[in-house]
């Protein structure tokens, strides 16, 4: 690349920074646009697969979070980011949640506004429910555990399009960034930014490429490296007031199911179901494929269940915790060091959660979990899930897919890293764009409000900024 030299510079192309590349450069702006992962086509990788998570996964997944219990965190690093990886299940941010943060943060998002965006980006993303006849019958145990128990239970729509009888994910490298590139949009995959620093209000960027360096400057720059490495990379740039120490997480923990009959199939693809009933936690199937089966039973030292594999399934349950995690750097070493430690609050939650989580498996027809614990437990009825509270908690295997909080957003100073708008309280040129200025835990699946909240912040910027002016 022989230009060195941008009006606006985006690091990260998850969901975050998709959006905002795509919308600054249909207005009319200089952009560049950052990826430290690769850039692999749909189906170029078998989806759920080893190799994807080796290859587009951070650290290949092998991230943890410390604490008591320890939790194992994962997210995307590819072009497209956490997209490209995820299940595509679509919510909008709850409204009650919407009021709360308004009132505890000083959010300023308008209603009608917001409602727009939503409309906008479902349809961008073509938001639909699965054909009726597709949907895995380890998704429909769900329901049925649910109805007999009178729990609410519901499909959730999700980012498909459908083609004959498959589907293609709308992931952000089958969109937003389709659409960036076929209009001349310039990117570098590849290449992680290390750090940066300013002087006379420009960005000079250290980039690390193929072992090389790149050196790029900017007048603004668009932070959107995900929940843990946006804020990593702005203490790595000597920015700290407030910069990730109020990270969130959606905990969560499984049960390996084994029905009487047949539930699983090759290529099942992605359980649409989620039980709605109880506050602050969410219940519903994983992704059951053989390789995600194996690791999940061979916690539990049940691998040679294998064999019986077409009669199981993986579920969860995963909460929304009280506790705040925190990311730190520690000189010399080049990853982020997390954090983060639940309270007797959330660990109370999360027995709960296990505990309905069981009843509606064996309501269902299950005759054994297996849990996500190191230990050859196998529970056999409702009444032996509480042997999980016997154990040390430290011998839970909890997990997450969903980040957030760390670089929070809002209208107190004191207590946000951002203003409403995602700009950096003291460094007005510096915006924080992605999962990471979420004031709290959404308590849904959370790319739906990442990109609402975007597209809210990015035409922020374009209306106050003239494209001439920079
Ligand atoms: C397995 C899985 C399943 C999921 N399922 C769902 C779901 O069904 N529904 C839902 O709503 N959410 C789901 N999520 C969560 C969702 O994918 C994330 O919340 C979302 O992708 C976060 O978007 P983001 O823009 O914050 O950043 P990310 O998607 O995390 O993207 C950040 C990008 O920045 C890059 N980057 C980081 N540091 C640098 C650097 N220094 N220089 C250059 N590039 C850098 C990373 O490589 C990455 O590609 C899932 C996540 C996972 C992992």
């Amino acid at each position: 690349m022989k230009k060195n030299n941008f009006q606006i510079v985006v690091i990260g192309s998850g969901p975050g920074g998709a959006l905002t590349a795509l919308n600054l450069l249909e207005s009319g702006f200089d952009v560049l646009l950052i990826e430290k992962g690769n850039y692999y086509k749909t189906n170029e990788l078998k989806n759920y697969s080893y190799k994807e998570m080796y290859e587009k996964y951070n650290y290949s997944g092998l991230t943890l979070a410390i604490g008591n219990p320890n939790i194992n965190y994962v997210e995307g690093s590819c072009f497209g980011g956490g997209s490209e990886i995820n299940s595509g299940l679509y919510h909008r941010l709850p409204e009650n949640i919407l009021n709360k943060w308004r009132a505890k943060y000083k959010l300023e998002y308008s209603n009608e506004k917001l409602n727009k965006i939503y409309t906008e980006i479902e349809k961008d993303l073509n938001i639909s429910y699965q054909n009726k006849n597709n949907i895995p019958k380890a998704s429909l145990k769900l329901l049925e555990g649910s109805n007999k128990m009178g729990l609410n239970c519901i499909e959730i729509p999700r980012w498909i399009r459908h083609v004959k009888n498959k589907y293609i994910k709308q992931s952000m490298t089958e969109t937003y960034l389709k659409k960036y590139i076929l209009l001349g949009g310039k990117y570098i995959t590849g290449s992680e930014v290390q750090n940066f620093n300013e002087s006379n209000k420009i960005f000079y960027l250290n980039i690390i490429k193929q072992n090389k360096i790149i050196k790029i400057r900017t007048n603004y720059l668009f932070i959107c490296s995900g929940a843990i490495h946006s804020p990593f990379l702005l203490l790595k740039s000597g920015i700290k007031k407030n910069i990730g120490n109020t990270l969130k997480m959606h905990p969560s923990f499984k049960f390996i199911a084994k029905f009487n009959e047949e539930i699983n199939f090759l290529n099942m693809g992605v359980p649409v179901h989620q039980i709605k009933s109880f506050k602050k936690i969410t219940i519903g199937c994983s992704i059951s494929n053989k390789a995600y089966l194996g690791i999940g039973l061979s916690e539990s030292g049940s691998l040679k269940e294998m064999r019986n594999w077409k009669k199981l399934a993986s579920y969860y349950v995963m909460i929304s915790p009280k506790s705040y995690g925190k990311i730190h750097k520690i000189p010399l070493i080049n990853s982020p060091i997390v954090r983060y430690s639940l309270n007797k609050k959330d660990i109370d939650r999360l027995y709960f959660g296990i505990k309905k989580l069981g009843e509606v498996l064996f309501k269902a027809g299950a005759n054994t979990l297996y849990p996500s614990i190191n230990s050859n437990l196998k529970i056999k009825s409702i009444s032996e899930i509480d042997k999980i509270k016997d154990l040390s908690k430290r011998k839970l295997n909890l997990m997450t897919i969903h980040l957030f909080s760390s670089i929070r957003m809002g209208g107190i100073k004191e207590i946000s890293a951002t203003n409403p708008f995602g700009q950096l309280w003291d460094h007005k040129n510096i915006f924080i764009n992605d999962s990471s200025i979420l004031c709290d835990s959404p308590g849904v699946n959370p790319q739906g409000t990442i990109m609402a909240f975007a597209k809210y912040n990015v035409d922020n910027f374009i209306e106050n900024n003239k494209i001439n002016e920079i």
